[in-house]
């Protein structure tokens, strides 16, 4: 499976790693693994996203090594020779950082676990049986033989810590709790490494949840939860765009549910996050408005007004409950 990956870093000396707007965990510590992977080996790597590293994932970096994109680095992305992209199903999902690409124009290889990812690098490794990016990672750090340092094993147990809810949702395969152990045999701290990142809130995050979970509605018998975020809620709690990452699961112990929808205003647009807990699966729906992801986890970014989408949105998360998901 590695073979070509392996010819791509054997021809290249300076690459370029990137992964989708708005990173997450598993997107940050698949970025870190693999660009410590290869420094292992000889050769530079240059960590770029759109987005800043989420305040709660800085303790992965502490030297800052991730940078956010902007036009100054375009002279340094030309100088790297090939590219990797990660934990990511199109370009279109790396905001300034995909143009930025194509404009210097390396080799590019992906490697990622979305089922919807079309193959649209030079080489690909997709599989979207990989609970997190962060698992096929893994495999190519032991494939290319480099030492698993502690490094790179936090930066792993957090990808796959995080994809799958800390080992809680059903992509939860033998093959995670193996790796997990492989990496906890290596250093990795679970402990440290759940309250690093889940137990560093600031109040103004906790406000913004009262806030938000004060707009939650059932639909469907309740077996659909609904609820929003307005940029207003920001401003009255002093909370940030990054304390409104990660809110979509709160309705999920609610036993009835098996729907999760989650409208959020960004930047003149609405996020739509999708959640099925044990319903239909919610990546074509996402797919019909122009969104994409997982059976069980998917998102859309939409325009219009944050009523009418969550109207439009409610109704066809009804009419797939109705079908059976079908
Ligand atoms: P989120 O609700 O942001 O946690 O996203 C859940 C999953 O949906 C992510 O892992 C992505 O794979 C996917 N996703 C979210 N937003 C989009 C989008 N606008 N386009 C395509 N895929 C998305
Ligand atoms: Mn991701
Ligand atoms: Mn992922």
């Amino acid at each position: 499976m590695w073979d070509e990956v392996r010819t791509f870093i054997d021809e290249h000396d300076s690459f370029l790693v990137t992964t989708h707007i708005f990173p997450d965990g598993d997107a940050i510590g698949s970025e870190l693994a693999l660009a410590r992977a290869l420094r292992k080996l000889g050769k530079r790597a240059l960590v770029v996203n759109e987005h800043p590293t989420p305040r709660t994932y800085e303790f992965l970096d502490p030297d800052g090594s991730i940078k956010t994109y902007t036009e100054d680095l375009d002279d340094r992305i030309a100088r790297c020779t090939g590219a990797f992209v990660l934990d990511v199903g199109s370009l279109e999902r790396l905001g300034n950082v995909g143009p930025a690409l194509e404009r210097a124009g390396p080799p590019t290889a992906c490697i990622d676990h979305h089922k919807t990812n079309g193959g649209f690098a030079d080489v690909n490794v997709i599989d979207p049986r990989a609970a997190s990016t962060g698992e096929l990672i893994y495999d190519l750090v032991r494939a290319l033989d480099v030492p698993v340092t502690r490094g790179i094993a936090d930066a792993l147990f957090i990808a796959t810590a995080t994809d799958t809810g800390w080992f809680r949702f059903p992509n939860t395969s033998p093959r995670v709790h193996r790796m997990a152990a492989d990496l906890i045999e290596l250093g990795v701290e679970p402990a440290r490494i759940y309250a690093a990142i889940h137990e560093t809130d600031r109040w103004e995050r906790m406000e913004l949840v009262k806030r938000v979970l004060g707009t939650l509605e059932g639909a469907a018998d309740g077996r659909i939860a609904y609820f929003y975020l307005t940029n207003a809620m920001l401003e009255e709690t002093g909370a940030t765009e990054e304390d409104a990452e990660e809110l979509t699961d709160l309705p999920r112990p609610i036993e009835a549910v098996q729907l999760i929808l989650f409208f959020r205003e960004t930047r003149g647009k609405i996020k739509v996050s999708m959640r099925s807990k044990d319903g239909p699966p919610v990546d074509t729906l996402a797919g019909k408005y122009g969104g994409g992801g997982h059976a069980r986890a998917a998102g859309i970014l939409m325009e219009g007004e944050l009523a009418d989408v969550m109207n439009t949105i409610v109704d066809e998360a009804k009419a797939l409950l109705d079908s059976g998901g079908r």
